[in-house]
């Protein structure tokens, strides 16, 4: 038996597989968060978090101390007031999870919810707005449940024709996997994780929030306090955060934008794309059929419709003896489907190790 890897090597979407030089990144000596070297920490990632955000003038890259989730509550809180709804865009499990925290924190949610594994198109969006006011439209890009990338671009055009509509966009599961463009595409909210295709550890999640967003939240009385935009704006002024942050991941995180500029954002996106194309290749070669609606498959992860009817948690086991962790289906698609990640640092030659592992599985 082979073991193509020196340690269990992690196909889920997240966490996904860390490099050792990011791992040690984290293994710096402490600093205080009220110190300089805290300030000039925070003030060297924030030009290239906005980059990585296609933030421009009107919008700055928030750290938040919790995974991507945190973020969801702080969008739903500091940019919906109580009277008036919001408009969540559902096509899976995550998509519906935040339209769970909008209701948890009291906000009226009206749903457009499509078949999971189809995008929700823009005229559906464009006809909802049409029947009524909506303080925010809040939607996910890359639903990692079904492997889809609904057409952001296209549904915030439609939003942008209304003013007093905030975009809140989930891009948990593709940024730094494919291009985001918050300035140019008029997004009010984009937050992201960083143990996926970022690559770092979980822990940290990073926000860009416009102006609009936050000229909204100054008209909301109750925006609780951990996750209070107004509360980081102050701080972000000076670079720093209200609590303790997670400076260790932030030592990371230093490290990786550095390492994602020296290989260049279209070169990283390409690879992500490359690495999708050489997973559905083989998944139609192998009997099995992509579960997302053609046109709209997810650059990062690909959810399988397993046809053939293998038998997965087989497959799983038989990965995990050759140190491949594998992810099953998500929520009520467990069964149904098995989803392969590939995002983040992970090359060619990784998945084709993973494929030709997958193929030693299928012809036993
Ligand atoms: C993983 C994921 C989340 C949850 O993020 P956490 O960092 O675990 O809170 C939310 N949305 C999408 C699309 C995800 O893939």
């Amino acid at each position: 038996m082979t073991v193509p890897f020196d340690h269990e090597r992690l196909f889920i979407p997240g966490p996904v597989e860390v490099r050792r030089e990011i791992l040690d990144a984290q293994g710096q000596w402490m600093i205080g968060h009220r110190s300089q070297a805290f300030a000039d920490l925070y003030a060297r990632l924030q030009p290239r978090l906005k980059e990585s955000f296609g933030a421009g003038e009107s919008h700055r890259v928030y750290t938040y101390t919790s995974s991507g989730s945190g973020i969801w509550e702080s969008a739903s809180r500091n940019c919906v007031r109580d009277d008036q709804p919001v408009l969540h865009l559902v096509n899976g499990a995550f998509s519906d999870r935040w339209a769970q925290v909008s209701r948890a924190n009291g906000k009226q949610v009206d749903v457009i919810e499509v078949p999971w594994g189809q995008a929700v198109k823009p005229e559906q969006v464009a006809e909802a707005l049409k029947q009524k006011h909506y303080d925010a439209v809040a939607m996910v890009y890359n639903e990692t449940s079904t492997g889809v990338l609904n057409p952001l671009p296209a549904i915030a055009k439609v939003v942008r024709g209304y003013e007093d509509t905030l975009l809140l966009v989930d891009a948990v599961s593709c940024w730094m996997g494919t291009p985001i463009e918050a300035e140019a595409w008029g997004l009010d909210v984009v937050l992201a994780s960083s143990q996926k295709a970022f690559a770092l550890p979980p822990g940290i999640a990073f926000g860009a929030v416009s102006d609009r967003a936050l000229a909204r939240a100054e008209t909301i009385t109750h925006r609780g306090y951990y996750f209070d935009m107004l509360v980081l704006e102050k701080y972000h002024k000076r670079n720093n955060t209200p609590a303790t942050p997670p400076i260790s991941l932030m030592f990371a995180a230093d490290k990786q934008l550095d390492a994602i500029r020296a290989e260049g954002y279209e070169n990283r996106f390409r690879r992500h794309t490359m690495l999708a194309e050489r997973t559905h290749e083989w998944v139609r070669s192998r009997g099995f059929e992509m579960f997302s609606e053609e046109g709209y498959h997810s650059p990062t992860v690909s959810a399988v419709r397993n046809t053939p009817g293998i038998d997965f948690p087989a497959m799983q086991a038989f990965l995990k003896e050759r140190g491949i962790m594998l992810g099953g289906g998500y929520g009520k698609l467990k069964g149904e489907t098995f989803r392969i990640a590939h995002m983040g640092d992970l090359q060619m030659a990784d998945l084709e190790a993973l494929l030709t592992a997958m193929d030693a599985f299928l012809e036993a």
